[in-house]
């Protein structure tokens, strides 16, 4: 009996958020006395799984087929269904991104398990099975204690702090009976932004709202988000109004992010925006009304007119980065 966790990879390399979920599959296994089998769909190559036991996974279970390195939702359901059986397993992990929110369900109605989607703690053990996840757009969080037999667990990426230690874990072939069914939605074409710091994985964001005026005005924001080594994103009514694009529009409606630093620009703080940030680890606002509702969610504030303190902030931190060199 083994914790089972779907492990993500992209160009031969497996994302750190999936490094997080394998080390709270090891934490798990750990107090429930059984070992982690990491689920490696897809082509990858043998170095980075076995570097999957520096984060606790005693083997490697891989299916070698190309198809899987795009998602297939049924596809993986399946797998992931005959590693659960093979393994006996009670305890299956993924991460709440696009995989485990296509995944987690189908897997979960299959087994008939209890399923915390966008898990925040480990599970106290102590008081049966509860973990701690955000509900009401992050309003207020939820202790759900998992009460079926299996459980499905899927984890808020950039959530649990990484130690990576000594060990290399084991590989074995997963042999998977797929049908034509499985693989019967098409991927035609895969649009990856390249040449940009991915927003869902990054430490520091540089964040702009309708403050900013106009997307003429963007070049400053971008010019401290480089200074930085940010990602830049934004308010939805930006994205909606074409300053920028959608992927980089956070909120309850948007994507969601986590960072050590989210430095949010001209953006008055609705509860719809502060559901995709509010997990973030320290929060600036640059606004220039005192009584924005962001400066309460806010570590640090600058009152102020944007156009003139970005450019301010962007000198000040060049010559911190050309003094600490
Ligand atoms: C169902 C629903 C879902 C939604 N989902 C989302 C979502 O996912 N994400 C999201 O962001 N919004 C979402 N919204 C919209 C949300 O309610 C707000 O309208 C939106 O976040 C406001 O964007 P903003 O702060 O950029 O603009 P505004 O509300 O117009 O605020 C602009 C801010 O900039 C400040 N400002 C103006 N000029 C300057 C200057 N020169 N320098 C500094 N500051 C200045 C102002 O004081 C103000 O605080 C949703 C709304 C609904 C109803």
């Amino acid at each position: 009996m083994s914790v089972i966790v779907l492990v993500e990879h992209t160009e031969g390399s497996i994302k750190k958020k999936s490094l997080e979920a394998v080390q709270y599959a090891t934490s798990i296994a750990q107090k429930t006395g059984t070992t982690v089998s990491a689920i490696v769909l897809g082509t990858l190559p043998n170095d980075e799984m076995e570097n999957l036991g520096q984060y606790g996974a005693h083997k490697v279970l891989n299916v070698p087929d190309a198809r899987l390195n795009e998602l297939h939702p049924r596809a993986y359901t399946t797998a992931l269904l005959t590693a659960a059986q093979q393994e006996a397993s009670k305890i299956i992990i993924m991460l709440h991104d696009i995989n485990g929110r296509a995944v987690a369900p189908r897997v979960a109605g299959k087994l008939k398990a209890g399923l915390v989607a966008g898990a925040l703690s480990y599970p106290d053990l102590d008081k049966g099975f509860v973990i701690k996840k955000a509900v009401f757009s992050g309003k207020a969080f939820a202790h759900v204690n998992i009460t079926s037999d299996v459980k499905v667990i899927t984890l808020i990426p950039n959530t649990f702090q990484l130690n990576k230690g000594e060990g290399k874990a084991s590989i074995e072939k997963l042999d998977v009976n797929f049908s034509d069914n499985d693989f019967g939605i098409t991927v035609k074409e895969v649009n990856k932004i390249k040449g940009e710091i991915p927003l869902a994985d990054a430490q520091l964001v540089v964040s702009g709202g309708r403050g900013l005026k106009g997307p003429e005005n963007w070049g400053i924001l971008e010019d401290l988000a480089k200074e930085l080594g940010a990602a830049t994103a934004c308010s939805r009514p930006v994205a909606d109004a074409h300053w920028r694009p959608h992927h980089e529009h956070v909120g309850q409606t948007g994507g969601t992010v986590r960072p050590d630093l989210y430095i949010a620009v001209g953006i008055s703080g609705a509860i719809q925006h502060l559901a995709g940030v509010n997990g973030s680890k320290n929060i600036v606002v640059i606004n220039k009304d005192p009584e924005a509702p962001f400066f309460k969610a806010a570590n640090y504030g600058v009152v102020g007119d944007a156009l003139e303190v970005l450019p301010k902030l962007t000198e000040a931190v060049k010559k911190f980065r050309q003094n600490h060199k």
